[in-house]
């Protein structure tokens, strides 16, 4: 039985961005109040990358997140997952969840329900889960994800991949991590290599998505890292996420973009902020997000230009497009439960201020 905390009970002092306050447990677990926890070497890095006063916001707590409104999932997770642990979404792509756990915990995260917690939500039984993707062949590519897959020891992610490997329908299997960014060295671990030649061998492509939101972040660690994971076979591509205060600057973006280009990690996707209850505060405007995709696109040569500008809705994943001269909002499914929504332009009235799908009206 899960204990209620005492909403009486005394509080603790806790260091947020605007300054210390005295906190009881009962508020952070009732505003859901993301743990803290920053690894050394991500402290160092963005202390000494010069860009601090905006990197702080992503590991930092602020007060801000208690008043924040949002859900605490956007993207109707809980509706598309098909066995603990395994959701099923769009055709192709199967997601697990494979730990609660992050190296460090970003403020903005839109899986606050899970991260740092003890969560039922974590596939318990990978047999089960196998059986269903076995059961499925349209899915071609699992993403794990979590929580970052990276926290757990590399036993642990070969003993995932026993179940997912001998798939055959299987064409790529997926990291999304952050670790690159909070803790590159967690990949010279020398039985890493094994992991990923195990599944070239298995005839499937192993790509690492990283979550560099900031040039700031890119270590000359992570560098080093990357380049030799690529010599390994590995691909990589780089998700980030709009966030004010943080990267809400074409300059800052571009910048992040072309590097890592150079390092051999593809952008692809872009995310508007979404609105996450105790995370809303990071959200930047539709109109802010176009002017600043506009910017960073002048920035950048046609062959850097590799990112879309993605809401990731409930919907699908909504690529947005641009504000036109008659007023609205013009927007395309890039990915859809439905297929024959794919590809399909839209459009909404816009609203000043607007920053997501349900801030606009229909018609
Ligand atoms: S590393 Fe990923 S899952 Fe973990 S807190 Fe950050 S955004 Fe969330």
């Amino acid at each position: 039985m899960t204990s209620i905390p005492n909403p009486l009970a005394s509080g603790q002092a806790i260091k947020f961005i605007e300054g210390t306050r005295i906190v009881t447990e009962w508020e952070l677990q009732a505003n859901n109040i993301t743990r803290y926890h920053v690894t050394r070497f991500y402290r160092e890095q963005i202390t000494n990358s010069g860009y601090y006063d905006q990197l702080k916001y992503i590991v930092e707590p602020s007060v801000e997140e208690f008043e924040s409104p949002g859900s605490l999932d956007t993207s109707g997770e809980d509706d598309n997952t098909v066995v603990p642990g395994l959701q099923h979404k769009y055709d192709q792509t199967g997601l697990l969840l494979v730990t609660d756990r992050c190296a460090s915990y970003c403020r903005y995260c839109f899986r606050k329900r899970i991260v740092g917690k003890d969560s039922d939500e974590i596939v318990p039984d990978f047999a089960q889960v196998a059986q269903y993707i076995g059961d499925h062949p349209e899915m071609t590519n699992v993403l794990l994800s979590g929580g970052d897959p990276f926290v757990l020891s590399t036993a642990k992610l070969n003993k995932i991949l026993d179940h997912l490997l001998p798939i055959t329908h299987l064409e790529s299997i997926r990291f999304g991590t952050k670790m690159v960014a909070y803790e590159p060295r967690r990949f010279e671990d020398p039985a890493l290599s094994a992991l990923f030649q195990r599944i070239h061998e298995a005839g499937k492509t192993a790509i690492i998505v990283t979550h560099f939101d900031h040039i700031g972040e890119i270590s000359v660690d992570a560098e080093h890292r990357i380049r030799a994971l690529h010599s390994l076979g590995v691909q990589f591509l780089n998700q980030s996420v709009l966030l004010a205060k943080v990267n809400d600057d074409p300059e800052i973006l571009a910048a992040t973009f072309a590097k890592c280009h150079q390092i051999g990690v593809r952008p692809y996707y872009l995310f508007q902020g979404r609105p996450v209850k105790g995370a809303s505060h990071f959200q930047v405007s539709l109109r802010r997000g176009l002017d600043i995709t506009r910017g960073i696109n002048k920035r950048l040569s046609g062959i850097q230009k590799t990112f879309k500008y993605i809401m990731s809705h409930y919907t699908g994943k909504i690529e947005i497009l641009d504000l036109g001269d008659d007023g609205r909002l013009y927007m395309r499914y890039h990915q859809n439960k439905a297929p024959e929504s794919i590809g399909r332009i839209f459009s909404r009235p816009h609203v000043e201020a607007a920053c997501w799908l349900d801030d606009l009206p229909e018609g």
